[in-house]
Order: structure tokens, then sequence, then C-alpha cells
């Protein structure tokens, strides 16, 4: 089996703007699990000849759940559950948020390797801004822009030296 590479963060970071980057069109079918939809969401991705499946959380649908912050949640419980390694994707723009702590929260319990990708450098001026993200206490950060597809190759390679 291909390992699994999970992207978790809160909404609007820019985590479907890199998984569609990421997988091309290789959407893989999955079976929807009992009030959990999540066709769509899986693709394959390929990075130096490693192939992976790689998971948009946030676009997966818990039944009855309408609190963004708990909706977040399950979705990081879930791709914690099933990944080998996590991309927990910040905004540049936004800075580290109340949510993204939420969520860094749940990821030290996970231990499992996570690299946080900080989405939104879309120009030199913007890489300082990578920094502060250490804070939240992973150790690789790595900058990249979903707009203009920069940084995405570091970020795999960071990905795929933990398989
Ligand atoms: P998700 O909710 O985490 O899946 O985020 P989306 O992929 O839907 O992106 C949220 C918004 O951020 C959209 O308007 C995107 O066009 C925008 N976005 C994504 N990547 C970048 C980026 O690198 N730079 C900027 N400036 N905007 C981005
Ligand atoms: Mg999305």
């Amino acid at each position: 089996a291909r390992p699994v590479v999970a992207i978790v963060g809160r909404p609007n970071v820019g985590k479907s703007t890199i998984f569609n980057r990421i997988i091309g069109d290789k959407l893989a079918i999955v079976e929807d699990k009992p009030g959990v939809t999540r066709d769509r969401l899986y693709g394959i991705g390929e990075w130096l000849t490693t192939e992976f499946s790689i998971i948009d959380t946030g676009g997966i649908e818990i039944e009855g759940d309408d609190q963004i912050m708990r909706s977040v949640r399950a979705q990081a419980e879930l791709a914690i559950e099933e990944a080998d390694v996590i991309v927990f994707m910040v905004d540049a723009k936004a800075g580290v948020t109340p949510a993204d702590s939420e969520v860094a929260e749940l990821l030290y319990r996970a231990k499992k390797p996570v690299v946080v990708a900080v989405n939104k450098v879309d120009n030199l001026q913007r890489t300082d801004d990578i920094y502060e993200f250490y804070s939240l206490g992973f150790g690789e950060v790595v900058g990249i822009s979903g707009s203009h597809g920069t940084g995405i190759g570091d970020l795999l390679d960071e990905v795929i030296k933990h398989f």
C-alpha cells in the first residue's frame, strides 16, 4: 500500500488548492464510511518516483456537524488515524490563530510526523512570516504558495523523508 499523507488545518488556509496542485487529476476512488462523505478527497501524488495517497481533510463532511471547529477537529482526528505523515497547513498572511493552536494540540497527541506548511508565502517579503510558526512546536516549517505553486517540492522533500 502507498504511504498516506493527510493535509490538516482550519478552513481557508489553502488545503484544497495545494491538494489539487499535488494530485493533478489523479483522484482516488474510496468508499465512504457511514456518516462521513469522503469521495473526491483522496488523491494520488508522486514525488521523486515515490507514490503516496493524499487526503484533503477539509472537505470531509461529518454528518450533523455544523460547528466549524468541531468539524475541523473531527477531520483532524480521522486524518491522524489514517495518515503516516501529516501536513499541518497554516496561513502566512493570518499568522498563528487560536484555531491553529487547537489543531496543534490535537497533533501533539498523534505521535505521527508533522510537517508545517505555511501557505500564501506569495512573495519574498513574506518569507520572514514563516518564523512565527515554529512556535507551534513542530520540527519542519516550509513556506509555500498555492497561488504560484512555489515551495511544494520543498514540502514534499520533507514529507517523503518520513516514509
Ligand atoms: P481550504 O479551505 O483550506 O481548502 O482553502 P482553499 O484551498 O479553498 O483556499 C482558500 C482561499 O485561499 C481561496 O480563496 C484560495 O484562492 C486562496 N489561496 C490558496 N492558496 C493561496 C496562496 O498561496 N496565496 C494566496 N494569496 N491565496 C491563496
Ligand atoms: Mg478545502
